[in-house]
């Protein structure tokens, strides 16, 4: 089966060989101008940064100097400040575009910024003029080598070009038609709309389109409409990116509905800060109208197939979970993101002591798909239960609870907006 996407696996060890890569090639380059002096990243680019993100990212705040990763856009405008803390003068940032070519690996440099002060900060502004979505990489210099000063809360500010419209394509993939539980598919489109424009309260949908996976103009045969597609096995790519790009559709975000995702307990997929409205890696949503559990499905209803779908949506549009579980830390090594940093969206701390979420990082978690969030099912059978965190009616409280969801916060809200507007679409 033809295959658009990369192996998100061999994506991240392709990383790790850049950053070994960028390891090797040591500090000091030719430079673009005589006086200047570039300095490529060194710190191994572990850490990395999506626009408006709230979180602690300690992590970053320590790596910004000798090298971070920073995803951004075609068109759009950014921001980067820290606290200048006890200095008296600014470092420079220099920015780097991070090509892939074959099996090399390019650092090329962008541009060198100068800083302006405000309120104790250091502030860098520049915009992008890349075509795509694209990996820069951040080095401070000052006096020809590293800075060395304080780089205490990195804040990442963007803002986009685009519409703060969407369009939704909701594909079915395989029988999933048949095998809904005492629901249509046009029943259940109509329900997803309606509640998208309910919750999604900063951005308009405008359309939800209905597509069935066998019609699509490319790779159509190879998804028989009689069959159960359970993501993960069925095909190699789990998020089925391949199913994008429907003509007169382009740029409507494709919510991919299978019959069950192969992993015990997931209801839904998606990438945090997807960053592509488009098509192909990175541009889908996956649900599941079946959960898995020890080899046998249970049919979820039409609520619970609508609810995980508004909080994949959430992560598509670089909401994290209002408490972290441990794979949401580990798998960004990053441990101080306990919590997504919104100010008015409350944490449990009880969810994360209950060893609920350790079990939910550890246990058949597919770690093939390094950087995905997803929903997962849970029993309340631990010293607290699950409907009382004060963020248990928050859609992006990371499991499944009796209660019902019934918000974004103003600032997720805001958050989902901002981010529309920087992925083209
Ligand atoms: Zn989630």
């Amino acid at each position: 089966m033809k295959n658009f996407c990369k192996n998100m696996l061999k994506k991240s060890l392709l990383l790790w060989m850049l950053a070994v890569c960028l390891g090797m090639m040591g500090c000091i380059f030719d430079s673009d101008e005589e006086t200047e002096v570039t300095l490529l990243p060194d710190s191994g680019l572990f850490f990395q940064m999506f626009p408006n993100d709230k979180a602690n990212n300690d992590s970053v705040d320590a790596q910004l100097a000798h090298g971070i990763r920073l995803l951004v856009h075609p068109k759009a405008t950014y921001e980067l400040s820290f606290d200048k803390g006890e200095a008296t003068e600014a470092p420079r940032l220099q920015l780097f575009r991070l090509d892939v070519k074959g099996d090399s690996y390019y650092a090329s440099k962008v541009r060198v910024i100068s800083a302006t002060e405000s309120n104790g900060r250091f502030v860098y502004k520049f915009t992008c003029d890349e075509n795509d979505m694209a990996q820069w990489a951040t080095s401070l210099e000052m006096n020809r080598g590293f800075y060395k000063g304080s780089t205490r809360n990195v804040e990442f500010k963007g803002k986009g070009a685009y519409s703060d419209h969407m369009s939704l394509n909701l594909v079915a993939v395989g029988n999933v038609a048949e095998t809904l539980d005492g629901f249509t598919i046009e029943e259940f489109s109509d329900e997803l709309l309606k509640r998208f424009r309910k919750y999604y309260s900063s951005v308009t949908i405008d359309t939800l389109y209905v597509s069935y996976a066998q019609d699509h103009p490319w790779v159509g045969k190879n998804y028989p409409a009689d069959e159960p597609w359970v993501a993960g096995r069925s095909s190699r790519d789990t998020m089925l990116c391949e199913l994008t790009g429907w003509p007169d559709m382009e740029s409507a975000l494709e919510l991919i509905l299978v019959h069950s995702i192969y992993s015990d307990g997931v209801v839904g997929f998606s990438n945090l800060f997807s960053g592509n409205m488009e098509a192909g890696e990175g541009s889908t949503v996956l649900l599941g109208t079946h959960t898995r559990s020890r080899g046998s499905s249970v049919p979820l209803t039409m609520d619970e197939i609508v609810e995980t779908a508004l909080h994949e949506t959430g992560h598509f549009f670089g909401l994290r979970h209002t408490t972290s579980t441990m794979r949401d830390m580990s798998a960004y090594y990053d441990f101080s993101n306990y919590e997504d940093g919104l100010e008015d969206t409350p944490y449990c701390p009880e969810l994360q002591r209950s060893g609920l979420v350790k079990e939910s990082a550890e246990g058949e978690v597919d770690f093939r798909i390094p950087g995905m969030r997803m929903r997962r099912e849970a029993k309340a059978d631990y010293n607290f239960t699950l409907e009382q965190c004060p963020d248990a009616d928050n859609f992006m409280y990371p499991v499944v609870s009796d209660v019902r969801y019934s918000q974004f916060s103003k600032e997720q809200l805001e958050i989902i907006r901002s981010s529309l507007m920087i992925f083209p679409h």
